[in-house]
């Protein structure tokens, strides 16, 4: 396949079928030529800066009933909780005291937290530290309730579209989620102006090479801020228990393309990726235009159950805690922490 133009990839001008074949060329090991290409990308934008997010992970009750998640509301083997605003607050103090200025909300879809609810959470956090970037992460709502949060002080917020095959949503998803809704809220939250971010597994049941190929077209066509691709990981009380691990080799290549396909995009490091390979996910996904990592700043005794998959990381350099140790990691892969909120460049004030 011609896939070079001088020396830069043309990978914006390719087919489905194309870009399933360039996948498919990929997937059990990165040509370095692209990776280093994807490299090129990112430091155009962003330099050899890694930027960082304290994750609070504040709830793991959720109302759906995702086939590969640990913490679907059918499963009725986990221990179930749910921060106040309180609890919220002291994450957000330890992580300010660390140096982060950028704090994710991440959780299940919680119908405890009321619109008036987290717009009170989310006010009292810019009351407090009124620099900081809020980031969302709690699912699928009325572009009202979207309104509502980014009035309230939210900046961002992730939904991950999963997949962007509606076949393939199916196999993954109960018949009372769509893919239709899924990307009806991510269109919602660009109009309202949130730096949005999208992504997908690489892996899950029964993908196949073109539907990846489907993600990175959704992609450019959505245009997110920021993407978060990580291996589906199994756990042993999902319905999906018995499928293997998504490739490592695989969700590097689907980073490297999303960065040459999205150019100034936001692309973490993600847990599950260093959950697969702990020695060195984060510094290949570096390698290859990652550009975010986010440690995790939820109070310790509640970590262990937001268990999204078997084995995931929480300790060690996932930890917020080990943030100076992590700064190490991240310098000998050749680059620098960044602490500051990290914009995407498109918003201009770095
Ligand atoms: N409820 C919110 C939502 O739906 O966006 C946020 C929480 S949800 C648990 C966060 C992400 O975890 C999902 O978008 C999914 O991609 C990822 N995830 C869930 N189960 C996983 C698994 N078994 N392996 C890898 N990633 C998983």
């Amino acid at each position: 396949m011609n896939l070079y133009i001088g020396d830069r990839m043309d990978i914006k001008n390719l087919s489905k079928q194309e870009l399933a074949e360039l996948i498919e060329d990929n997937a059990n090991g990165l040509d370095p030529h692209i990776g280093s290409l994807a490299l090129r990308e990112k430091e155009k934008y962003y330099q050899n800066r890694i930027f960082a997010r304290g994750l609070i992970e504040f709830t793991n009750i959720c109302k759906n009933n995702c086939y590969y998640c640990g913490i679907r509301g059918e499963n009725k083997n986990i221990h179930r909780y749910r921060l106040n605003k309180e609890q919220i607050l002291s994450c957000c103090k330890v992580g300010s005291e660390l140096g982060f200025s950028t704090f994710v909300l991440q959780g299940g879809e919680d119908l405890y937290f009321t619109d008036e609810k987290m717009c009170d959470i989310i006010y009292s956090i810019k009351s407090h530290y009124p620099d900081c970037a809020i980031t969302l992460s709690i699912g699928e709502k009325t572009k009202k309730t979207y309104q509502a949060y980014k009035n309230a002080g939210a900046d961002r917020y992730l939904l991950r579209h999963e997949t962007a095959n509606e076949k393939h949503y199916g196999m993954l998803h109960p018949h009372d989620m769509s893919l239709e809704n899924r990307k009806r809220c991510l269109y919602d939250l660009m109009e309202i102006g949130f730096e949005t971010g999208a992504g997908f597994m690489v892996g899950s049941p029964y993908q196949t090479y073109e539907n990846l190929a489907e993600d990175l077209l959704f992609l450019k066509e959505l245009k997110p801020h920021m993407v978060g691709i990580g291996p589906f990981l199994p756990h042993h009380d999902t319905p999906f228990k018995d499928f293997k691990n998504g490739s490592f080799e695989l969700t590097i290549t689907m980073l490297a393309l999303t960065r040459l396909m999205l150019g100034d995009v936001l692309l973490p490091a993600t847990t599950a990726l260093a959950t697969l390979k702990p020695d060195i996910g984060r510094t290949k996904a570096f390698l290859v235009g990652a550009n975010v990592v986010m440690p995790n700043l939820t109070l310790s005794e509640y970590r262990d159950d937001y268990l999204l998959y078997d084995n995931k990381l929480s300790s060690g350099n996932e930890a917020a805690q080990s943030i100076k140790n992590l700064e190490k990691e991240i310098m000998k892969s050749g680059n620098i922490l960044d602490m500051s909120r990290g914009n995407n460049v498109r918003l201009k004030n770095l």
